[in-house]
C-alpha cells in the first residue's frame, strides 16, 4: 500500500493532468513525491469539469501525417487508456479509464497519492516555502518537502507564498467564461448531426427572442467513446470571478438553469433526441482561466504569433488561441499557421518569489491571450512531465529549479521520450 512520510523531497499540490505528469516523472527519476489532491481521483478538469475531448496538438514531420507535439507521458496515457478500454484515443476518452491508469501509473512510480486533502496555506520564509498546510478528515496538518509543485489550475499555492500574479484580461480582470458540462444520453446521434445545421439557426432565434438566457453565440457539442451519448460544452457564465468563492457559487446556479434550458430547447427541437436524457452534470463549474502566476518569463500572443522556439523550450503546442469571450456572446480564434508550432520556456515555470516552487499547467507565467493557448490537456501535461524532470534533476544536483542546466533537462525529456521542439 502506500508508504506516507512526514517530509518528502516533492510535493505536488493539484492533481490534474499537469500534477500527475509532474509527479510521475519526479518519481519516476528518483524523488520522493506527495501528490495532494482535494477530490477522489486523479485527471484534474477531465473529470471534475467533465473536459473532453483532448484537443489536437499534431503537425505533419517526417513524413507523419499526425505528428503529435505531446508525446511522451501523454502518449503513455493514452496508450494506457486504449488497453484498458479498446476506445480511448488522442482525442475522446473515456473519463473512467483515465482516473484508473493515471492512478496505475502513479502509484507504480512510486508517488504517495493523499485524495479527499484540500491545500490550505503555505509556510514562507526569505522567498522560501518550508511546509504546506492541508485539511482532511483527519482534520488540519503540515507536511514538509524539499520543493514544491503548484498544479492546482488556479495559483492557490503560490498566491498563499507570496508570489505576484495576474488574474484575466490586462485592462480588466476578466477571465475567460466558465462552463458547467454536461452529457445526455439516448442520444439518436446520426438523427442528432442530420439537423445539426437548422438546430444551430434555430437556437440563435430563440436566443434573439430572449427565449435563451445562455450568452453563448451556438451550441457545441462533442461526441464521446460512450454509444449515443453526446457531451455539451455550451454553458456559458460571464464577468463572475473564478478565485472568489461566492462569484463561484453564483456561477454554479446560473450554470445549471442554463443545463435544464438548453435541455429543454433540445427535447423541443433536436432531432435524435426523442428518447435523450440528461445524464450527468459536472461535479463542478469548470475554469478555463484564472490566476496566471508571474514568473521569470511571460509568455505572451506575440511570442506565440512570432512562433518562438526558446532555447529552454520544454514542451510545444500549434493549439490556437481560442478565447471564449470574457463579455459574452461570441469566440475569438488566432489560428496557427499550418504545421507550425512554438515551444513554451522553461522560465515560465518558475513562480518569482519562491525560489523552491514550480507553478504547472494552465496558470503558469503568461498573458490572458497567451493562456488560451497552451492551456489544453495535451499541453499541461507535457509542462508536468518537464517540471518533474527538472525536479528530479534539482534533487541529485541539490539546487534550486531556477538553478537546472536547461539543456541537460531538454535532453533528458528527449531521452524519456518527450518532444521539446
Ligand atoms: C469548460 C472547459 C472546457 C475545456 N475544454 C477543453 C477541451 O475540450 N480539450 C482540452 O484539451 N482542454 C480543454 N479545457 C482546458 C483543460 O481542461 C484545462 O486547462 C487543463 O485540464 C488544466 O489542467 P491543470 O492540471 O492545470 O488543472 P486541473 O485539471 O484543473 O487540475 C487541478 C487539480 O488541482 C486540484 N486542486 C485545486 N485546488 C486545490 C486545493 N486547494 N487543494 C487540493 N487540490 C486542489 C483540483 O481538484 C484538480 O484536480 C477546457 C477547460 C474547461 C474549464
Amino acid at each position: 500500500m502506500i508508504n506516507y512520510k512526514e517530509k518528502y523531497d516533492i510535493i505536488v499540490v493539484g492533481g490534474g493532468f499537469s500534477g500527475v505528469a509532474c509527479a510521475i516523472s519526479a518519481a519516476r527519476d528518483g524523488a520522493s513525491v506527495l501528490l495532494v489532491e482535494q477530490t477522489n481521483c486523479l485527471g484534474g478538469a477531465a473529470n471534475i469539469n467533465l473536459v473532453s475531448p483532448f484537443m489536437g496538438n499534431h503537425i505533419p514531420k517526417d513524413g507523419v501525417e499526425r505528428f503529435p507535439l505531446s508525446m511522451g507521458l501523454f502518449q503513455e496515457i493514452v496508450a494506457e487508456m486504449k488497453k484498458l478500454d479498446g476506445r480511448s484515443s488522442e482525442g475522446m476518452f473515456s473519463d473512467e479509464s483515465l482516473k484508473l491508469v493515471l492512478q496505475r501509473m502513479a502509484l507504480s512510480a512510486g508517488v504517495a497519492l493523499l485524495f479527499n486533502t484540500t491545500f490550505v496555506r503555505a509556510i514562507a520564509e526569505n522567498e522560501m516555502v518550508t511546509a504546506v498546510e492541508f485539511v482532511n478528515k483527519s482534520g488540519v496538518f503540515c507536511k514538509e518537502a524539499t520543493y514544491f509543485v503548484d498544479a492546482t489550475g488556479d495559483g492557490d499555492v503560490a498566491v498563499s507564498a507570496g508570489c505576484p500574479y495576474q488574474v484575466g484580461r490586462n485592462e480588466d480582470n476578466l477571465c475567460q467564461p466558465m462552463t458547467l458540462c454536461f452529457r445526455v444520453a439516448n442520444v439518436d446521434i446520426p438523427a442528432f448531426e442530420e439537423g445539426y445545421k437548422d438546430l444551430q439557426k434555430l437556437y440563435k432565434e430563440y436566443q434573439t427572442a430572449g427565449k435563451i438566457k445562455n450568452p453563448r453565440e451556438d451550441i457545441l457539442r462533442f461526441h464521446m467513446v460512450l454509444d449515443n451519448v453526446l457531451h455539451f460544452n455550451t454553458t456559458r457564465v460571464v464577468k463572475y470571478d473564478p478565485t472568489n468563492g461566492e462569484d463561484i457559487s453564483q456561477a454554479e446556479v446560473i450554470a445549471r438553469e442554463q443545463v435544464f434550458e438548453m435541455m429543454a430547447f433540445l427535447k423541443e427541437n433536436a432531432k435524435g433526441f426523442e428518447k435523450a436524457q440528461l445524464m450527468s452534470t459536472a461535479m463542478r463549474i469548470g475554469t478555463r482561466e484564472s490566476r496566471m502566476i508571474q514568473g521569470e518569463y511571460v509568455l505572451t500572443e506575440h511570442d506565440i504569433m512570432e512562433l518562438k522556439k526558446f532555447p529552454d523550450g520544454i514542451a510545444a503546442c500549434r493549439y490556437d488561441m481560442d478565447i471564449h469571450s470574457p463579455d459574452g456572446s461570441g469566440t475569438y480564434h488566432w489560428f496557427l499557421p499550418p504545421g507550425e508550432y512554438y515551444t513554451i520556456p522553461y522560465r515560465t515555470l518558475l513562480p518569482l518569489k519562491a525560489k523552491n516552487m514550480m507553478v504547472v499547467g494552465r496558470c503558469i507565467s503568461s498573458t490572458h491571450m497567451a493562456q488560451a493557448s497552451y492551456r489544453i490537456m495535451p499541453v499541461v501535461c507535457c509542462i508536468g512531465e518537464a517540471a518533474g524532470t527538472a525536479l528530479a534533476m534539482a534533487k541529485c544536483e541539490n539546487i534550486m529549479p531556477g538553478q537546472v542546466d536547461t539543456d541537460k533537462l531538454r535532453s533528458i525529456l528527449v531521452e524519456h521520450g518527450a518532444f521539446v521542439g
